[in-house]
């Protein structure tokens, strides 16, 4: 039996435990949790994705969004494009732009720079969340720059958070098995420790169900853990449910109770972690909102368009505040919006 982590801080093997759990009987522990932090609130965020290319210097195996160079469907879009997108996200009431893209094979820091400063003149308020540490990484070495340096010029230019990706899984036999060339676990961390020294906050995800087992699921729990101790600069876990590609290659991806299990088991070992994400466009917005239920406190982003994820036949993702809001009443919860950070929420009352 998994000790209370109200009461107790969970060890590995006490976590490794609640994988075999009674489903409901974690998910009343988590929710449980989950109540003491937040009450009855659900966050949110409305925000705009801009991907500013899917060309990508890697090949990772799970990937259905990067292309390499030459490839049909290429794209590029100019400092121009993107303020323009930046300006029609904040006209429509967006209140953050998460820019992603692939690991450019040629552009220097200069080029993201222009792009961070052209969204701050088109849309002074909105906060702009981006760039992964495998992409300040990669860009640190295309521009012979530390990642200090890197990251102490990106804020410079107006960055106000990092993304959690390309944490993946946070062990490396398996990242050099589907993910080869990106950066080791290690990296991944320092990456993270670096931007909150200097006051960055950041996100962390961890990639579920592609083949894994419940032992590098904890592993990675309790590194994410262990720097928080260090830094406290996590604002939220993210949980991404694979999305298994239809080629066969890999087991078809985490299933409904599996999901609730990750969420819950995460609330639970995540004690330090303020916020943990539920991601409709990796879970569904039904089990999203379930998750309500099982620890999440916040449900991601209503959002314009989604292109990383792509689902069968459904190669671009949205979702509008009303559906959003919608959804977060149905489950219980009282709908709050934040603006970026978790540090306004506000009650849901703009329904553009
Ligand atoms: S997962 Fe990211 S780094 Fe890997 S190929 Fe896709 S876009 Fe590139």
């Amino acid at each position: 039996m998994a000790a209370d982590p109200i009461q107790h801080r969970l060890d590995e093997s006490q976590a490794l435990g609640l994988f075999s759990l009674d489903l409901h009987e974690l998910g009343r522990r988590a929710d449980a949790f989950r109540r003491r932090l937040h009450g009855n609130r659900a966050y949110y965020v409305v925000n705009r994705h801009i991907h500013y290319t899917n060309l990508c210097a890697l090949k990772c195996k799970i990937c259905t969004f990067g292309h390499a160079p030459g490839q049909a469907g290429v794209y590029e879009r100019s400092v121009e494009q993107i303020a323009q997108d930046a300006s029609a996200a904040a006209d429509g009431g967006a209140s953050q732009i998460h820019l992603t893209g692939g690991l450019h094979p040629s552009w220097r820091i200069e080029r993201y720079e222009q792009m961070l400063r052209a969204i701050r003149q088109a849309a002074p308020g909105l906060h702009i969340k981006a760039f992964t540490a495998c992409e300040i990484q990669h860009i640190a070495a295309l521009s012979t720059l530390t990642i200090e340096a890197v990251l102490e010029r990106l804020i410079e230019a107006g960055l106000g958070s990092l993304p959690g990706g390309g944490a993946e899984i946070l062990d490396d036999s398996i990242r050099r098995e589907l993910f080869p060339g990106k950066i080791s676990s290690q990296e991944w961390l320092d990456v993270h420790r670096m931007a909150h020294l200097r006051g960055l906050p950041t996100n962390a995800t961890m990639l579920y169900g592609h083949g894994e087992r419940s032992e590098h699921r904890i592993r990675h729990l309790m590194l994410l853990r262990q720097l928080q101790d260090e830094t406290g600069g996590f604002e939220a876990f993210v949980p991404l449910a694979f999305i298994s590609p239809p080629d066969g290659r890999f087991p078809p991806g985490p299933w409904g109770v599996d999901d609730l299990r990750v969420i819950a088991a995460s609330r639970l070992v995540l004690d330090n972690f303020p916020h943990i994400k539920a991601f409709w466009a990796m879970q569904s917005l039904a089990v999203s909102s379930v998750a309500l239920h099982f620890g999440a406190d916040d449900i991601h982003a209503a959002i314009a368009s989604y292109d990383i994820v792509a689902r069968p036949g459904q190669p671009s993702q949205a979702l509008s505040q009303p559906q959003l809001v919608a959804a977060i009443r149905a489950a219980g919860f009282e709908p709050c919006r934040c603006d970026g950070t978790y540090s306004t929420p506000r009650a849901a009352t703009a329904h553009k």
